[in-house]
């Protein structure tokens, strides 16, 4: 007999979560019966080195609306989630990590906000409990940052655990690009979009899989793909830079005119030299940094490179035509 086609897909991306994808499907079964749509889960291994993808295969021989694709090598979850996306099949979309942090409880009411005609239905963190102080007070900063300089506003507390609708999807899909901030570019699309608040739950077993330097990398992509300030804020430090530079010169010609050559002022000379030279390699830092980015999509490899396919997917299913999809 074949099975309905999903109307209900769940994307998780896992890596290294071993230990955690039998809970997950265990919470989440339950859950989507009640839901009352035919649905398929969609676990994108996102390179683990653990024994992640032998418990997705276990899972999909037992119960085949559990699906599965392995990236050749860690691509990163921004990555997973837009290959989750590409494969899934549903009218309706869900995005959550797999470690149980998100809880599953929470998609019986997007869903029944869906069925309302919501579009983009994002979970809202009512804290932040699960992260340590240090990594809370940066990602705050953050924030605060992204708030003031973004193009995009981000509506606060909400993250990637999301519903989306096949529009929603669709216009995701489209866009290819490889710093992928995908908290900026949920809200980038629009459509009818609520929030739904949950509670953070404990990590349901291992530790976060973000270190700083991945955070780091993470909140330069989203600034930068999603402002240019840093690029226009040099245009400002040069013109200040250049009225003093102005301001001396002529204070300097009247002196000389006035009191004659004089020649100390070694000092000065140093600190200006010294200090202009760091102004430049900083802009020239960040121009850097968004050259870099360009380099990256002008090359136009594909976005993830699929090693395996566990059970029929949609979209790109192996290798070959793991493309940019344009
Ligand atoms: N993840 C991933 N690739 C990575 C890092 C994380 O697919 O390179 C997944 C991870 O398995 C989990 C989700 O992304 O399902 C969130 O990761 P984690 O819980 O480690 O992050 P945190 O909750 O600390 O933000
Ligand atoms: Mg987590």
């Amino acid at each position: 007999m074949a099975e309905p086609a999903p109307q209900l897909t769940v994307v998780a991306p896992v890596f290294n979560e071993a230990e955690n994808i039998d809970p997950l499907l265990a919470r989440l079964r339950p859950v989507l019966e009640r839901c009352g749509l035919p649905y398929e889960i969609i676990l994108v291994d996102d390179g683990s080195q653990d024994g992640t993808l032998g418990h997705i295969r276990a899972a999909h021989a037992a119960d085949p609306r559990v699906r599965g694709l392995s990236f050749s090598r860690n691509f990163g979850k921004e990555i997973a989630i837009a290959a989750g996306l590409d494969a899934a099949r549903g009218a309706a979309v869900v995005i959550m990590d797999s470690d149980l942090q998100h809880p599953p409880e929470t998609i019986e009411q997007m869903v029944a906000l869906w069925r309302q005609g919501y579009q983009n239905i994002y979970g809202v963190r009512r804290s932040r409990s699960g992260d340590s102080r240090v990594r809370q007070a940066l990602t705050q900063r953050f924030y605060r940052l992204f708030d003031r300089f973004g193009e995009t506003a981000l509506p606060p507390g909400a993250g990637d655990f999301r519903l989306l609708d096949r529009v929603a999807v669709n216009a995701l899909n489209r866009m290819r690009e490889r710093a992928r901030f995908s908290k900026g570019l949920y809200a980038w699309i629009g459509f009818k979009s609520i929030g739904v608040p949950f509670d953070v739950a404990e990590r349901a077993s291992g530790t976060s899989k973000f270190t700083y330097s991945k955070l780091t990398r993470f909140a330069l992509d989203g600034l930068m793909s999603f402002s240019t300030i840093p690029l226009m804020v040099w245009t400002f430090v040069g013109v200040v830079i250049s009225v003093i530079a102005l301001a001396m010169a002529l204070y300097f010609v009247g002196q000389t005119i006035l009191y004659g050559v004089d020649v100390p002022g070694f000092a000065t000379l140093v600190v200006s030299v010294t200090f202009f030279a760091g102004v430049q390699l900083l802009s020239l830092g960040v121009l850097g940094e968004y050259i870099g980015r360009i380099f990256a999509e002008v090359k136009g490899r594909p976005l993830y490179l699929v090693a395996e396919s566990i059970g029929e997917t949609g979209g790109p299913p192996d290798a070959q035509s793991v493309t940019d999809g344009a």
